[in-house]
């Protein structure tokens, strides 16, 4: 198209648009970090003129916004994301939910919920295939607006989520209170393959946030397989970008659709790529166990301890937690007695945090200990000594095995 859009023509120009049937709706798929199904889909604006050309959303979108004209450009797509998800429905073919943009300009919008609920009932589409996305920049303007907002979008029944995470300047705290179930990770935090360390903790701290507020995570514009392995080793749950499909016609996402098995069966891959974090942690944890069933952790400046035992430690008449100095009095209670006053003098507390002060890092001391089956065993217990990041306290890991 020829024709300049601007300020002052872009609201006849998509009115017109949109009474020519000009106004499409472009589907791009979200899918399954692990087994890599289509779970979900974006709806996109295009607009596709009558010489086929397609005229991307960025130039019309944006002043639509500033004119505050864009809310019926999004009723629009909104109902004619109704009328394709009848359609399929009618005809008994697969459908998944899709997402639909909302402006910033909803959010101040009496009574979206009701709308939302009578465009959706006039086509007699469940609730639950469809989702509501407003940025999370639209949604850090009216804090207290927007959070009564979404209630009464989730409360309808409808998905809402939170678009762009990452571009914008809200606060967590304001996220842990708006009641969205989804969060969109904006492409702008992935570089091309995750590469940089920084980058990788920002996204790793995002997604425990996210999953510990009980939130579905959707990555955006995922390019690259390197940027996908990441994503899953955070325990990303949807991936949607170029690497899978690009936004396409009604048509082709149909085809795409039925096409696609039910099910799909996870794809044999490096277990290391799509363990979560936790997991790997939780692997890393019964190989030091292995080798050191006794693991105590304690806080010296607090004169506290919490201890975690493997199963086939062979002394287990040690108490769980409670005063360090008191479990270090028993410990040397199990000693052989020749053994008693070394393992006292190396865990008494006093001098552990003066060595600490003076730099010393690591203790280990070698005792005789007597196990629950009577025998003495030759013990090294290790403490490593570490700070706490959120407080000037001394910690101390002990690392407790037999060595004969
Ligand atoms: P969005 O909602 O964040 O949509 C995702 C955008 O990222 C889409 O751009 C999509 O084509 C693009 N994208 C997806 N995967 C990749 C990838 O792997 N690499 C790259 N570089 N880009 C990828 P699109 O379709 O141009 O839309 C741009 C924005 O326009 C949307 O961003 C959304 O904010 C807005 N928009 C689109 N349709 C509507 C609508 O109906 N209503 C409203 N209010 N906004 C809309
Ligand atoms: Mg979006
Ligand atoms: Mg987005």
């Amino acid at each position: 198209m020829n024709i300049e859009i601007t300020r002052e023509n872009v609201e006849q120009l998509v009115d017109q648009a949109m009474s020519n049937s000009e106004i499409k709706v472009f589907y791009q798929p979200k899918y399954d970090a692990v087994n890599g199904s289509i779970v979900s889909a974006e709806a996109l604006a295009r607009w596709v003129t009558a010489d086929g050309e397609v005229i991307p959303p960025f130039r019309f979108i944006p002043l639509m916004e500033e004119l505050g004209s864009i809310t019926a450009l999004d009723w629009y797509i909104m109902k004619e994301v109704c009328v394709f998800l009848k359609n399929e429905l009618k005809n008994s073919r697969r459908v998944v939910p899709i997402s639909v943009n909302f402006s910033r300009v909803h959010t101040k919008e009496q009574g979206f919920a009701a709308m939302l609920c009578d465009a959706v009932d006039a086509f007699g589409i469940p609730h639950e295939l469809l989702e509501v996305e407003v940025t999370e920049s639209a949604m850090a303007t009216d804090e207290k607006n927007v959070i009564a907002f979404a209630h009464s979008i989730r409360e309808a029944g409808f998905a809402i989520s939170i678009d762009d995470f990452g571009s914008g300047l809200s606060s967590l705290n304001f996220v842990k209170d708006v009641p969205a179930n989804v969060i969109k990770i904006d492409k702008s935090l992935l570089s091309s393959n995750c590469e940089s360390e920084k980058e990788r903790i920002v996204l790793e701290s995002i997604f425990g946030f996210a999953h510990r507020l009980k939130m579905i995570t959707v990555a955006e514009g995922v390019e690259t397989r390197e940027q996908l392995g990441f994503l899953r080793t955070c325990g990303c749950e949807m991936i949607q970008g170029y690497l899978f499909a690009k936004p396409m016609p009604e048509e082709q996402f149909r085809e795409l659709l039925s096409d696609e098995p039910e099910m799909k069966v996870a794809e044999q891959e490096d277990i290391l790529t799509t363990q979560a974090p936790t997991t790997a942690t939780e692997m890393l944890l019964d190989v030091i166990f292995d080798r050191y069933p006794l693991i105590i952790m304690s806080n010296l400046s607090r004169n506290s301890f919490y201890m975690m035992a493997y199963d086939h430690f062979h002394n287990r008449s040690c108490p769980s937690t409670g005063i360090y100095t008191e479990l270090i009095r028993h410990g040397a209670s199990t000693m052989h007695p020749e053994d008693r006053q070394l393992f006292t003098d190396a865990f008494d507390v006093g001098a552990q945090l003066s060595a600490y002060e003076q730099g010393q890092r690591t203790r280990a001391v070698v005792t005789r200990q007597l196990g629950d089956d009577g025998i003495y065993r030759r013990v090294e217990t290790t403490n490593y000594y570490v700070k706490n990041p959120s407080a000037d306290d001394v910690l101390a890991i002990t690392l407790s095995r037999a060595i004969d």
